[in-house]
């Protein structure tokens, strides 16, 4: 098989693989729809994360059962699955809880930009449609994947309710994605921190009703002039910087939520002013798993549409391309088609 492998920052290649066997009972092998490059990805691409040996890249997959390990029963060798970036049993204490992607047996997907991968805990990770969809819903159902299911977990741990106040910070596929989430949830206001006139139009599409521009201190009190003078209900972050989380920190009302989702980097919470600020705080890697089927049947339902946010398709070979279009913002996120 071929896939993306990661040599140093900016050096992504592709290259011949070995194919992926089943390695336990409790594997699957899939042969990839569409998969794609996360924002994520751009951590260690800019050199901001260690990359130590070459290694494979992604994430993010739906595709079609090729193989299943003895104990898979859940799906079967020519289904159209999706899954999520943390493998989990959907069995343990964490799983039953809801928590799925702090599974006891996860294992993060790390293989994704290829065209064949192995799926472990594929029977409590996989969830297959009831028809192969249509072509043109992979990108979507691959949204729910991750930045889909991130988006809702953001909109989850900030506690969106119906006629609530939402404020998204971060323009990229996870923030626009988590506008679709807001709205979906009801909130009645959803404020979406953005600067680039493309991302702007597609947050206004789906369901943001204001746009702030300024950041820092002026957008915080940008959102305050908005929010009467208090905050938001609920903060969505994401982005993962410290900026952004003061940011989101300072626009949520006493008494308001954040949900976090950018995974942090040189991120440090002051307790004494999360203290006195009655701001609840949740966040983590989102438990995409407990939102699939619901997500899954509103994408195949019309209802959303997060497959959107890939403004570039390219074929898998050309990763490298998709990564560079990114780390340029010449790219909200790109689709890879093998
Ligand atoms: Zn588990």
């Amino acid at each position: 098989m071929r896939g993306a492998v990661i040599h140093a920052p900016g050096d992504i290649r592709f290259e011949t693989l070995d194919d992926p066997r089943l390695l336990h009972p409790t594997d699957a092998i899939i042969r990839t729809a569409v998969t794609c490059v996360c924002g994520s990805d751009l951590w260690p691409y800019r050199g901001a994360e260690p990359i130590g040996d070459p290694h494979p890249m992604g994430h993010e997959y739906v595709g079609f059962v090729e193989e299943v390990g003895s104990e898979v029963t859940s799906v079967r060798p020519g289904q159209f699955v999706v899954g999520s970036f943390a493998t989990s049993d959907n069995t343990c204490a964490n799983c039953r809880n809801g928590f799925q992607s702090n599974c006891l047996h996860r294992e993060f997907m790390s293989t994704c930009q290829a065209d064949h991968v192995r799926i472990p805990n594929a029977q409590g990770t996989l969830v297959a449609t009831e028809e192969h969809p249509a072509e043109e819903l992979w990108p979507s159902l691959l949204a729910v994947s991750d930045v889909m299911g991130t988006g809702w977990w953001a909109a989850d741990a900030a506690q969106v309710r119906p006629g609530s106040t939402a404020v998204v910070v971060g323009d990229g596929a996870v923030g626009l994605c988590a506008v679709i989430a807001a709205k979906e949830l009801g909130a009645e206001r959803i404020i979406a921190m953005s600067r680039h006139a493309s991302r702007q139009r597609l947050a206004r599409e789906f369901g943001a009703t204001d746009i702030v521009t300024e950041r820092g201190d002026e957008g915080v009190a940008r959102i305050r002039e908005l929010t009467g003078g208090i905050g938001a209900d609920s903060v969505l972050e994401c982005v993962g910087t410290a900026e952004a989380m003061r940011q989101a920190l300072h626009c949520a009302r006493p008494g308001g939520n954040v949900g976090f989702v950018g995974v942090p980097h040189d991120v440090a919470v002051d307790g004494q002013e999360l203290f006195f600020s009655h701001v609840g705080l949740r966040g983590g890697p989102a438990p995409v798993r407990r939102y699939l089927p619901d997500l899954i049947d509103r994408v195949l339902d019309g209802r959303i549409d997060p497959g959107k946010v890939f403004d570039l398709t390219l074929p898998l070979d050309q990763v490298a391309e998709g990564y560079r279009a990114m780390d340029e913002r010449r790219a909200i996120k790109a689709l890879l088609t093998p």
